[in-house]
């Protein structure tokens, strides 16, 4: 049985980004860079000012100087002309400092009577003056490929004259889920069936995680709906997600129908609990990440296993899960001979809480757990315990 990280690698390994497309910035919020993208133009564009006052020449603006005002520069306007002896003009922020001008006295620090300012506290040489290119100089490189485009890489991109950037192909990833148990929501339950909820919980993770989910019908336990629906799955999408049908059962018939259609069956089995009969197979170049049925099985392979590969799909530099240190406010114990990827509650001082009953079939934790702390196999961990909590909300 693979270990995750020899699961994880060889998966990986197989897996490369789809196409590029060129996008304009607006529609590029959650795409992954494909090539880096570099200033058009120096932020400050021009020295400007970082208060409403009046730009002065710093010399002639001590404590008690009296300036006559020339003119005004609003936003998006330009002073003509330059300063003078003993003379200012009234400023905005964000304004252009006129010609001659070398500092800004903020409103507050001004007495006006007329078009005479005198100036109650004096500045120095570059007061409240924001100089052209301190903060980025036009061709340096502001966009790595691989960085994923969010509100702050869209802030300066979108400041710096980028109109335009390439990015990586969205993947289309199916979703389906196995069982003759399963049934719609909002349908009646017969003798032994049960709501499925697996479809949407992945396809909520699949959206986080920068792709599109397909979601499609469910699939009964049969060998040739499983062929059918796997068939129609891999046409449409650039991979596949099965849940259930997995296991050692004979109405488990993910693994030998996916094999009856030619794909190749890379691995069977993690040693991760939960999640152990995770298979990872190929069809045409295609991935198929086939999760177990329980609904926290589901979960936690896809963080851990799915949710890589669909970044590296996107051309994602980053694929670890966001990851934050925590104290355990609960004790944890894993008794077995998998690590253990417990479902937690870590709130926003760092204690972390254990969600509730860590078993694979219990959803009562998934509604409040918002990480995963990965507990080694044979080991107990006492409340106070320094944990690495990985988030997934
Ligand atoms: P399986 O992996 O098919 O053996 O299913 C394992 C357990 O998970 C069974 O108790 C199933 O009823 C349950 N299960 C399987 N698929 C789903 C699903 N899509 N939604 C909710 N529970 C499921
Ligand atoms: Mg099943």
């Amino acid at each position: 049985m693979r270990t995750l990280e020899e699961a994880r690698s060889e998966m990986l390994a197989v897996i490369d980004p789809l196409g590029t497309a060129a996008l304009p910035l607006v529609d590029a919020a959650g795409r992954v860079l494909a090539v880096d993208a570099a200033a058009v133009i120096d932020l400050p564009r021009f020295d400007n000012s970082a208060m409403d006052g009046y730009a002065v020449r710093a010399a002639e603006a001590g404590t008690g100087a009296k300036l006559q005002c020339i003119g005004e520069v609003p936003a998006g306007s330009e002073f003509d002309g330059e300063l003078g002896d003993g003379q200012c003009a009234r400023i905005f922020t964000g304004s252009p400092l006129p010609a001659g001008a070398n500092a800004v006295v903020m409103q507050e620090d001004t007495r006006v009577d007329g078009s005479t300012v005198e100036i109650t506290d004096g500045v120095k040489p570059f007061e409240h003056v924001r100089l052209r290119g301190e903060d980025v100089k036009a061709g340096e490189c502001i966009g790595q490929a691989g960085m994923k485009l969010q509100a702050g890489q869209l802030q300066l991109l979108g400041a710096a004259g980028v109109a335009e950037v390439t990015v990586f192909r969205r993947p289309v990833i199916g979703v389906l889920a196995t069982g003759d148990e399963l049934c719609e929501p909002g349908t009646e339950l017969g003798a032994g069936g049960i709501y499925e909820s697996n479809r949407l919980a992945l396809a909520a993770l699949i959206r986080d995680a920068g792709a599109e989910p397909r979601v499609f019908p469910l699939v009964p336990d049969t060998m040739e709906a499983t062929v059918d629906a796997l068939k129609g799955a891999f046409a449409e999408c650039d991979a596949v997600v099965t849940s259930g049908g997995v296991s050692v059962g004979e109405h488990d018939y993910v693994k030998s129908a996916f094999e009856q259609l030619g794909g190749s069956l890379e691995f069977w089995r993690v040693k991760i609990k939960p999640g152990k009969p995770f298979v990872f197979g190929r069809l045409g170049g295609k991935p198929l990440f086939g999760v177990p049925g329980n609904p926290v099985s589901a979960m936690v392979t896809f963080l851990v296993l799915v949710r890589p590969a669909i970044l590296q799909m996107q051309g994602a530099a980053d694929l670890d899960l966001p990851s934050h240190p925590g104290v355990l406010a609960d004790p944890f114990a894993n008794r077995g001979d998998r690590r253990h990827f417990m479902r937690v509650h870590a709130d926003a001082a760092g204690n972390v809480y254990a969600a509730g009953l860590q078993a694979s079939h219990a959803v009562g934790p998934l509604g409040k757990a918002n990480g995963l702390v990965d507990v080694p196999p044979e080991t107990s961990l006492a409340e106070g315990a320094p944990v690495k909590v990985l988030r997934f909300s």
